[in-house]
């Protein structure tokens, strides 16, 4: 009786590749579990990277087309600064793997996530004629990195969603070298979603939640200012 041995798969090469990263995988994992009960990465939708060596840049981002809500230890892929695989026999990247290759060569992040919540989606189309919007006056405000008062304003820029990553990802690296508001935190595409950031993965998941916050304030505002006398609301 001959004893045949299984191939050796994708999946273990995948693990292989990862076998180092077991507390960035579970990071992530905890992440996308967290994210699509809140309703903020329900589907396939979003992605998320880490930096896991800065010289030369390389991160661990999520694969294409994985459920969020139940991403295994494989659902993760190592890519350079251009985006390219710096493992063999990995699987795809994120189908948005540039913009977090651009955000990722700023100094000082070490960590992009990307969501898709209702609230989000709705006021990227409201504003976006506007070009963005500002959120100022708000104590939530002081979870975002480098704010100690609630006396203050975050720009929150909307740009027009494409499938054209590679253009995307140019209109965006043009942005972050300059403009009359900074970059700080956050950029919206338009009936799509938000891109946040942090220096590490705690600071990056602190912004999705306290921007998500914000975002449901302004937009239940916009909606009961609309529909209710302003005297009642005393405004
Ligand atoms: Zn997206």
């Amino acid at each position: 009786m001959s004893i045949s041995m299984p191939p050796r798969s994708e999946h273990v090469n995948q693990n292989d590749a990862l076998i180092s990263l077991q507390t960035e995988v579970e990071s992530l994992r905890e992440l996308g579990k967290l994210f699509y009960q809140r309703g903020w990465s329900v589907g396939t939708s979003s992605n998320y990277s880490v930096v896991i060596q800065r010289q030369p840049l390389e991160l661990l981002i999520t694969a294409s087309g994985k459920d969020k809500g139940r991403l295994s230890t494989r659902d993760f892929v190592r890519i350079d600064q251009e985006g390219l695989p710096t493992r063999a026999q990995q699987l795809k990247s994120s189908a948005e793997t540039l913009l977090h290759c651009v955000l990722a060569r700023q100094s000082g992040v070490g960590a992009v996530l990307h969501t898709h919540s209702v609230w989000a989606t709705i006021l990227s189309d409201v504003f976006y004629g506007e070009g963005g919007f500002s959120i100022e006056g708000y104590e939530m405000l002081k979870g975002l990195e480098g704010t100690t008062t609630h006396q203050t304003s975050t720009w929150v820029e909307i740009f027009e969603n494409t499938q054209d990553i590679p253009a995307l990802a140019d209109q965006l690296s043009g942005r972050l070298e300059g403009g009359l508001r900074p970059l700080e935190h956050a950029f919206l595409l338009r009936r799509h979603g938000l891109y946040t950031w942090g220096p590490d993965l705690d600071a990056a998941r602190r912004h999705v939640e306290i921007l998500e916050f914000l975002f449901e304030v302004l937009a239940r505002k916009l909606q009961l200012t609309s529909t209710v006398p302003a005297h009642v609301m005393g405004w």
